[in-house]
């Protein structure tokens, strides 16, 4: 073959390793925008659907590899964290228009990180937004709860439940509820996010969040290498350790990144892990609707140290 040959070969092929290459990416901002449109228009019933399709999967799971053999009924157990899920469901619902009137302002008139930094490729825009919704409307948001005292004491009613399970997962006292959702309010606001990733982003955090206290034991491994990524369940389990300094740690709910960037990433072998709060042992109280209404407004307690 002579040189002028391999030229031209040379040039059929890398032309057609660009366009190989485009089509790739084609391909993918195509189906990262048919992703955002269908989270932009997200039907109620299909997040009711996640919801209860989420617990309904862990709690089967939890049937078959415990991580502890909880002797308890799992139905009564079930009864507050459900009416506790169902008034944080009923809150974001009620006020999920303030949402998408912040995030279409933010659009609107360029306002917000995302808009402030230079333009990047779709998959990006959307993995930076989740990532800072979850580090203002979650991280941030839990790590103030854990260390301003009447925050604490709300949050409290999460922290209670002696059998973690994924019923756990939305365990939150009604003004707990509105606390975050002021957080992720600020958070798609000064992080400038449209709404489909809005949406995006709180079905994501519904389901790490019901994984990551789901009463589930994957091998030791492979938890592991998941909490470089995600919040695994061991890694949140540590947080509902019963004494401090383990319940102010791992704070993440989606990622494990801010944990192990602020310093408050943990670890405790599964097996030392005791659930609730040493200075509130009252079970009776721990599992009624009407106790837990009004646990935060007893005196501040701290975890023993
Ligand atoms: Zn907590």
């Amino acid at each position: 073959m002579g040189a002028t040959e391999i030229q031209v070969l040379n040039s059929l092929l890398q032309r057609w390793l660009v366009k190989e290459f485009d089509e790739k990416w084609i391909f993918v901002s195509l189906s990262m925008e048919s992703i955002i449109s269908y989270f932009e228009t997200i039907p109620s019933s299909h997040r009711s659907l996640l919801l209860v399709g989420g617990i309904t999967l862990f709690w089967i799971l939890e049937g078959f590899v415990p991580l502890f053999k909880f002797d308890y009924k799992k139905w009564r157990h079930a009864l507050p964290n459900l009416f506790f899920t169902l008034t944080t469901v009923i809150i974001n619902f009620l006020l999920a228009f303030l949402l998408l009137k912040t995030s279409d302002w933010t659009v609107v008139n360029d306002f917000g990180i995302l808009n402030w930094l230079p333009s990047m490729p779709l998959w990006a825009y959307i993995v930076l937004g989740v990532l800072l919704l979850d580090f203002i409307g979650a991280y941030l948001a839990h790590y103030i709860e854990h260390k301003v005292k009447p925050l604490w004491m709300i949050h409290l009613v999460h922290h209670t439940d002696h059998n973690v399970d994924t019923t756990t997962a939305n365990r939150h006292h009604p003004l707990e509820s509105m606390i975050r959702y002021a957080f992720t309010l600020f958070g798609v606001f000064i992080i400038g996010v449209p709404i489909g990733i809005v949406m995006l982003y709180q079905s994501l955090s519904l389901v790490a969040t019901q994984l990551g206290h789901a009463n589930i034991r994957l091998p030791k491994k492979i938890d592991e290498v998941l909490s470089y990524v995600i919040v695994s369940p061991d890694m949140h389990k540590v947080h509902h350790h019963y004494v401090l300094p383990y319940t102010d740690s791992n704070y993440g709910n989606i990622f494990s990144i801010w944990d192990r960037l602020f310093g408050t990433f943990m670890k405790l072998d599964r097996e030392a892990i005791v659930y609730g709060v040493d200075t509130f042992p009252d079970v009776l109280e721990n599992g009624s609707i009407k106790g837990l209404l009004k646990q935060p407004f007893q005196k501040y307690r701290k975890p023993t140290q």
